[in-house]
């Protein structure tokens, strides 16, 4: 065989929401494969225990040294997989890799490395509530952790004067309380009392809750870390049913075409 020997490999795989049903075929494999698995404490504990499979636990602010220490265990030759919630690319695992592969040895850039999609929260959150992002949207995350309050403050406003529908993860934390309510605000400057917001929390697992509430009356004490909300964009609509959930859509038009 001609070439060096593949040097290991890395998979940063997405496990979705939530229950073992929203992992993808991809995803199972992926895991299966692994000699060791990496990822934040919660996620690990989804993944069923195979034998001989070594385990990776650590806090969820220390990404970089999480993927550092992932990819270094994959440059040593073993198969890696490195675990996320929902999508692995959607504030998550995924950019943090390829942050550290950017910044360190170069041996690094030559593993075998798959990112392997998963089902996003505002995915699962969409679906239970209708189809909210049936036409343009973003999604927004709301910690400061990583970029200043005000980015996050223009980027909504913005947003809600393009006329997107929103997606919020990371929507409080303890540190930062009252920045949800702030977010509110600044919405309600810019859209109707009206537009419909979703709070969908643990989607996709035994504890789920969806909340539908008129932007007028969303407050940031419906929300906690397991929640995602969609606010809808101007057009985004409800369409009430007997006994039923209204499905809160929006129309794949939009503007007078
Ligand atoms: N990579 C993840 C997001 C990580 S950021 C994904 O693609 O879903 C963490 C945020 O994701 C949480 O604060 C919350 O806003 C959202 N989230 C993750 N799982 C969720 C679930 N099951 N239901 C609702 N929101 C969820």
């Amino acid at each position: 065989m001609a070439g060096k020997i593949a040097p290991g490999k890395i998979a940063v795989v997405g496990l979705g929401p939530g229950e073992a049903r929203f992992l993808t075929p991809q995803a199972s494999a992926a895991l299966e494969e692994a000699e060791a698995l990496y990822g934040y404490m919660p996620y690990l504990e989804r993944v069923p225990v195979r034998e001989g499979q070594q385990r990776f636990a650590s806090d969820n602010r220390e990404e970089l040294a999480r993927a550092g220490a992932a990819l270094a265990h994959a440059a040593a030759g073993a198969r890696v997989a490195m675990v996320s919630g929902g999508d692995p690319g959607v504030f998550a695992m995924a950019a943090a890799v390829i942050e550290a592969i950017e910044t360190g040895p170069a041996e690094w850039r030559a593993l075998d490395l798959t990112i392997v999609p998963g089902i996003t929260a505002m995915l699962a959150v969409a679906a239970r509530a209708g189809a909210p992002l049936g036409h343009d949207f973003c999604a927004v995350s709301l910690s400061d952790n990583l970029k200043p309050w005000e980015v996050i403050e223009t980027r909504l406003r913005l947003a809600a004067q393009a006329g997107f529908a929103m997606a919020f993860y990371n929507p409080v934390s303890k540190a930062r309380p009252h920045q949800l309510d702030r977010a509110f605000d600044v919405l309600r400057e810019e859209l109707a009392g009206t537009v419909p917001v979703i709070f969908g929390r643990a989607v996709g697992r035994p504890d789920e809750r969806m909340r539908l509430v008129p932007l007028a009356n969303a407050r940031g004490h419906m929300a906690d870390m397991a929640t995602c909300i969609i606010v809808g964009s101007p057009e985004t609509r409800m369409v009430e049913r007997p006994g039923l959930p209204a499905l809160v859509y929006t129309p794949r038009r939009a503007g007078d075409a």
